[in-house]
C-alpha cells in the first residue's frame, strides 16, 4: 500500500517554523487523521514530541520517503479545527500578517475540551418489597453499608450520588456491587454551564417606529432575495438601534439560522445582556473574558448543538461554531477594541464580512459615530447606509456649552473648572441632581501646550504633536524628527508652556476642596482593580449614593443614569493631541458619546465642554452632534496626508533587545521591500523609533507604508515575511499591523 503523507503545522509560535512539515500517516491512524485534527509528532533533531495541526492530507512526498517521519498519535481530547476554520486562519494570516499557528489559535479560542458538569444519581431498579428483602439479607450478613443504601432506596427511588457517598456513607465499591446485583444503577446526566443567571423579568415589547421599521424591512427584503451585504446604521445614542438589531436577530432565528451579536467588552454589562435575555430567553448565551475556560467551552458546545441561537460577546464571539450563521451584528462598530492587539492583528469588521460572504450571512454595523472607514465605504456604496436621526423616546439631546479655558486663564481663573461649570455643579448639588465629570485623557502622551493660547507643539513634517521624553527633548513618532525643549510659546511667547499632568486623583481632591458637601465617586484604573469594582461603583451611583461621578473614559460607555442632568468634560481637547492620526476621530467619538450621557431621564440635560481649542471642528461638531460636519473636515485631513481611509496603512513593528540590532534590521527590511521594484510602490515613512521607544527592555522601531491598494501592502508584507524566514532571527520580533488603531 502506498504511504499517505500529511502536512502538519507545528505548535510553536515562531516565524522560523511557520511552515508545514510533512509526516507519514501510519496505517493504524489512517482513518483517524483528518484535516484540521491535532496530532503529536517527533520534531527536530532530538525528535522532541510536539503537537501540531494537520493542514492537508495526500500531497506527494517532498523528500526522499525514508527520511519522512511518522505521526505519533492523534490527540483525541482536542477539538478538531474544521476545514473552514483552517481556511479562515489562512485568510487571516494572509490579510493581517501572522504565523499560521497564531492564526489557528485565534480562530479556535477554546482549545481544550473541558469536562461538562455532571449530575450523578442512584436509581432503584427493583420494587419496594424486593429492596426491603435485600436490605434485610444484607443486614443479616453484616453488610451494613449495602443495607443502608437499600433502605434509603426503599424510601426514595432516586438519590443524588453525593448524598449516597456523603451522608449515607456508602462507598463507591458498595454502590457498584449493588449495581452488579441489579438492585440499582447510577445515572449520569451532564449539564452545560450557563453563564446567564437572570430572574425572569417582564418582557417589555416595543413596536418599532416607521424609521426603524424601514431599516428592518429593507434588510429583510435583501435576506429573502439572498443578498448578503453589509449595512451601516448610523443613529444617535438612544435612537433605537438596539431594538432594530433585536428585531433582525429574531427574524434570522425564525428563519432557522443563528446570529452573533458583537459588543465591546466594556458594555457587556447586566443592563445590555438582560435586554437580550428578556427578548430571547434561554436561546441567548454570552461569552467573555471573565468566564472560566469550562464555561466558555460549554457555550461553544451549546452553540454547536443548537441549544443557543444567539451569541453575544466581544471580538472572539465571531468564532462561535454555529451550524449556520445568518447574521452578524457589530454594535459600536467604531470601537478600537474590535481590532486585536496581538498577532494576527485582525479587525472584527473585516473578519465578519469575510465570514458572512462564506456562509451567506448579513453584517450589520451600528454606531452613533461610525468609523471613518465604514462611513466612507457606505458613501461609496460598498455598504448600505441607514440613518436614525432622533431619539426613539421623548427625551431630547442635551444642550452643550463650550467654555474657552484660555479666556478663563486670561481673566484670572486658575482653577481647573471654568466658572460656568462651577456654577452648574453648585446648582445640581442644591437641587439634588447628579453630575458626571469626565477627564479626557485618552491618547495622552506627554504633549506640550500653552496655557495662555492653547498652542500645541507639532512636528513640522507630520502634523502630529511632539511628545516630551524624559531627556527633555521633543520627538515625532512618525518620522523621528526631534527638537530641543521649549520654554516659551512660539505663538504668543508666554512662559506658561508645559505638559498637562492632572490625574483623576488630584481632581477628586480639588472637587472636595471646592464642594465640601459633595459625595464623590471616582472611577479609573486605580479604583477598578478588582473584577466587581466597576459594576459596584456604577450601581452605587445609579442608586444615587453619590452626587458626582468622576472618571476616565470608562464612565462614558453605554450607561443610562436617569439622575444625571449635568456632564462636565474636563480638557475636552486633551485627546486631540495624542500623537496619531486618529486623535481627532477619537475625540469626536468620546465627546459625542459623553454628551449623550446627560439627560437620559425626564429632565433636559446639560453638558459643559472645557477646552483650549473651542474652534476645533472635532469639538464644535460633537457639541452639535453633527457627524457629517466632522466627517467632511476629517476626511480632508486624511486625504491630504494619505491616512486611512484615504489610503491603506501598514505598520511594520520591530522589537529587539539591542537598539543597534533592531535599527539595522529595520533598515534591511526597508531595503528588501525596495528591491521588489514594484511598478507603483507604496509611500514609505521611517524606519523610526516607535512612539514607545523601549518597553520592558526591548527597543522598538517602526516602518510605515501607505498605498491606495491593500493588495500592494500585502505584497510588501509577504516579501518581508519571506525574507525574515531566511534570517532565522532569535532575538528580534517583527509584527504587522494593517490600518493600526494605536501608535506602536
Ligand atoms: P440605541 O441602541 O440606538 O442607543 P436603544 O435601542 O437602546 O437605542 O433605544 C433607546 C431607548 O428607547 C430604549 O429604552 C428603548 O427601549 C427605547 N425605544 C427604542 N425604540 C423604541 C420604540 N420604537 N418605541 C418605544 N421605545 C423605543
Ligand atoms: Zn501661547
Ligand atoms: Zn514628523
Amino acid at each position: 500500500m502506498q504511504a499517505v503523507y500529511a502536512d502538519v503545522i507545528i505548535d510553536i509560535s515562531h516565524e522560523k517554523v511557520d511552515r508545514p512539515f510533512q509526516y507519514r500517516i501510519p496505517e493504524h491512524l489512517l482513518d483517524k487523521v483528518t484535516v484540521g485534527c491535532k496530532v503529536t509528532v517527533p520534531f527536530g533533531r532530538g525528535n522532541t514530541s510536539r503537537t501540531g495541526y494537520v493542514l492537508a492530507i495526500g500531497n506527494p512526498p517532498e523528500w526522499e520517503e525514508s527520511r519522512i517521519k511518522e505521526i505519533s498519535e492523534v490527540c483525541d481530547k482536542s477539538i478538531t479545527a474544521e476545514d473552514n476554520l483552517i481556511a479562515l486562519a489562512a485568510y487571516m494570516k494572509e490579510t493581517f500578517g501572522s504565523t499560521m499557528i497564531a492564526a489557528l489559535k485565534t480562530v479556535l479560542p477554546v482549545k481544550k475540551v473541558t469536562k461538562a458538569v455532571e449530575h450523578k444519581t442512584v436509581h432503584a431498579l427493583k420494587d419496594e418489597k424486593e429492596l426491603q428483602l435485600a436490605a434485610f439479607n444484607a443486614a443479616s450478613k453484616h453488610r451494613r453499608a449495602q443495607a443502608r443504601l437499600l433502605d434509603a432506596l426503599c424510601e426514595s427511588p432516586e438519590i443524588a450520588y453525593p448524598l449516597v457517598t456523603g451522608k449515607l456513607n456508602v462507598s463507591p465499591q458498595t454502590v457498584q456491587s449493588l449495581e452488579k446485583q441489579g438492585y440499582c444503577k447510577v445515572v449520569v446526566t451532564t449539564e452545560y454551564r450557563n453563564p446567564i443567571r437572570f430572574r425572569d423579568e417582564s418582557r417589555k415589547c416595543v413596536s418599532l417606529n416607521p424609521d426603524q421599521q424601514k431599516i428592518v424591512d429593507s434588510i429583510e427584503e435583501d435576506r429573502k432575495q439572498k443578498k448578503y451585504g453589509t449595512y451601516l446604521i448610523h443613529g444617535v445614542t438612544g435612537s433605537g438601534k438596539t431594538e432594530v438589531y433585536m428585531e433582525l436577530i429574531s427574524k434570522c432565528v425564525e428563519s432557522g439560522k443563528q446570529a452573533i451579536m458583537l459588543i465591546p467588552e466594556i458594555s457587556l454589562t447586566y443592563q445590555t445582556v438582560s435586554r437580550f435575555y428578556q427578548r430571547f430567553g434561554d436561546q441567548v448565551s454570552v461569552i467573555h473574558s471573565r468566564l472560566s475556560e469550562g464555561e466558555r467551552f460549554d457555550q461553544f458546545e451549546r452553540a454547536k448543538k443548537g441549544e443557543v441561537t444567539v451569541m453575544i460577546g466581544p471580538r472572539s464571539a465571531l468564532f462561535t461554531p454555529f451550524p449556520n450563521t445568518g447574521l452578524i451584528v457589530i454594535d459600536e462598530e467604531h470601537e478600537s477594541t474590535y481590532k486585536s492587539e496581538t498577532s494576527p492583528k485582525y479587525h472584527a469588521r473585516e473578519v465578519a464580512i469575510y465570514l458572512a460572504k462564506k456562509n451567506g450571512a448579513q453584517v450589520i454595523l451600528g454606531s452613533a459615530t461610525p468609523s471613518l472607514e465604514s462611513y466612507t465605504r457606505a458613501k461609496r456604496g460598498e455598504y448600505t447606509l441607514f440613518e436614525l436621526e432622533s431619539r426613539a423616546t421623548a427625551n431630547t439631546l442635551p444642550t452643550v456649552h463650550i467654555t474657552d479655558m484660555r479666556k478663563e486663564f486670561e481673566e484670572g481663573n486658575k482653577s481647573i473648572f471654568s466658572r460656568l461649570l462651577q456654577n452648574k455643579i453648585e446648582d445640581r448639588l442644591e437641587k439634588g441632581e447628579q453630575t458626571m465629570l469626565f477627564l479626557n485623557r485618552r491618547g495622552y502622551a506627554g504633549f506640550i501646550s500653552c496655557r495662555s493660547c492653547g498652542e500645541v507643539i507639532k512636528c513640522p513634517h507630520c502634523d502630529v504633536s511632539l511628545s516630551e521624553h524624559r531627556d527633555g527633548k521633543l520627538y515625532c513618532h512618525y518620522c523621528g524628527f526631534e527638537q530641543r525643549k521649549v520654554t516659551k510659546c512660539p505663538a504668543c511667547s508666554s512662559p506658561y508652556i508645559a505638559g498637562f499632568k492632572a490625574g483623576t486623583q488630584q481632581i477628586e481632591e480639588l472637587i472636595l476642596k471646592q464642594f465640601p458637601t459633595a459625595v464623590v465617586l471616582r472611577m479609573d484604573a486605580d479604583t477598578t482593580k478588582n473584577k466587581d469594582d466597576y459594576e459596584k461603583i456604577l450601581s452605587r451611583f445609579s442608586n444615587r449614593e453619590a452626587d458626582i461621578l468622576l472618571g476616565t473614559q470608562m464612565i462614558v460607555k453605554g450607561h443610562d443614569f436617569s439622575g444625571v442632568t449635568l456632564m462636565g468634560i474636563l480638557a475636552a481637547d486633551l485627546s486631540l493631541n495624542g500623537n496619531d492620526y486618529r486623535s481627532g476621530e477619537r475625540t469626536f467619538q468620546l465627546l459625542t458619546q459623553a454628551a449623550g450621557r446627560a439627560g437620559r431621564g425626564e429632565i433636559q440635560g446639560e453638558v459643559v465642554f472645557q477646552t483650549y481649542q473651542p474652534e476645533h471642528y472635532a469639538i464644535t461638531a460633537s457639541a452639535t452632534q453633527d457627524y457629517k460636519a466632522f466627517y467632511e473636515e476629517e476626511m480632508l485631513y486624511r486625504e491630504m496626508l494619505l491616512y486611512p481611509p484615504a489610503a491603506e496603512l501598514l505598520a511594520v513593528q520591530l522589537t529587539g533587545p539591542d537598539e543597534k540590532g533592531i535599527e539595522a534590521l529595520a533598515a534591511k527590511l526597508a531595503l528588501q521591500a525596495e528591491s521588489m521594484a514594484l511598478q507603483d510602490p507604496p509611500v514609505r515613512i521611517g524606519p523610526a523609533k516607535a512612539a514607545l521607544g523601549k518597553k520592558k527592555d526591548l527597543y522598538r522601531q517602526v516602518i510605515y507604508y501607505k498605498h491606495k491598494d491593500y493588495e500592494t501592502l500585502i505584497q510588501v508584507k509577504n516579501e518581508m515575511e519571506r525574507y525574515l524566514n531566511t534570517l532565522q532571527l532569535r532575538r528580534e520580533n517583527v509584527q504587522f499591523d494593517f490600518n493600526p488603531m494605536h501608535m506602536f
